[in-house]
């Protein structure tokens, strides 16, 4: 058994990260299986390399160990790239040049209504363009993302997708739920579905430890799965820690960050007993 916790180094950790960390590994030592990290740092705009140190730094504090060498998806993107190229190949990705104006113009003149916390699935804007018009408007400089053809996508594969999760039990895969999904960014050239999917599957991780916020997301990976003849983790999302008037801990929130944590001289253990942390069952 193998798994891993995947960061991604865009911030400092704060009490929810420890959590999630922490699962993974109690669920490591617990079953004996190894232990990853993995730094998910292919944004980057948004991941620093002193973000990713401290990452290191933290989860020494808290008492975690992990193998080594670290992967770091930065270092790995032609290797991405290559898998998207294979499924542009086969058909399934197409090339969108909507700007966000764009698709939110498209979802309000279809009466779309935005739901809290979601983002909006893609309209399907660019899904229908010619292959003409699409080289055309490549040829002539406009900027595009490759989105997963998820139509073209459920055609190749078997009807009935699931996966499990050892808290919500077997789950069918609910395609639509995020839509035709961008796999290949314009500013990197991959995406975090894609990359996360292809690492799982390189470092042969059969548990995936991680927050409930990426649930719907694993419907998408299963697919990807599925579209790459990769095998089916088996996947564990936790719920989501809250602070004491029951609001998510996210880092935007400004919550104290683990680095301020531990300058102020509090130490891993009296941190872990005042934060009261409780396991799923594993
Ligand atoms: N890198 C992702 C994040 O920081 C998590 C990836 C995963 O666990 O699948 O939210």
């Amino acid at each position: 058994m193998i798994t891993r916790f995947a960061p991604s180094p865009t911030g400092k950790l704060h009490p929810g990260h420890a959590y999630s960390a922490l699962a993974a590994w109690q669920f490591a030592r617990q079953h004996h299986a190894r232990f990853l990290l993995r730094i998910e740092d292919i944004d980057t705009q948004r991941c620093r390399p002193e973000f990713s140190e401290l990452i290191e730094t933290d989860l020494r504090w808290l008492g975690l160990d992990w193998e080594r060498p670290v992967l770091r998806q930065s270092e790995h993107l032609h290797e991405y790239q290559r898998v998207a190229h294979q499924l542009q190949e086969r058909g399934l990705l197409y090339p969108c040049f909507c700007s966000r104006r764009d698709i939110q113009t498209e979802l309000e003149a279809s009466g779309h209504t935005p739901q809290q916390n979601r983002p909006a699935v893609y309209p399907g804007t660019c899904r229908g363009l010619s292959k003409s018009e699409q080289q055309d408007r490549i040829a002539a400089g406009e900027e595009y993302s490759l989105r997963l053809n998820l139509e073209q996508a459920l055609r190749q594969l078997p009807s009935q997708l699931s996966w499990n999760d050892r808290i919500h039990g077997e789950q069918l895969i609910q395609p639509q739920l995020l839509g035709d999904v961008i796999l290949v960014r314009r500013d990197i050239g991959c995406s975090y579905h894609l990359c996360v999917t292809v690492d799982d599957a390189r470092q042969q991780i059969t548990h995936i430890v991680r927050g409930q916020d990426l649930f719907e997301s694993t419907h998408v990976h299963r697919i990807l799965q599925a579209l790459l003849a990769f095998p089916v983790p088996e996947y564990l999302h936790h719920p989501l820690i809250t602070d004491e008037r029951g609001e998510r801990l996210a880092k935007r929130l400004g919550s104290e960050s683990l680095q301020s944590i531990r300058e102020r001289g509090i130490s891993a253990a009296e941190f872990l007993h005042g934060a009261g942390f409780t396991f799923p069952d594993f």
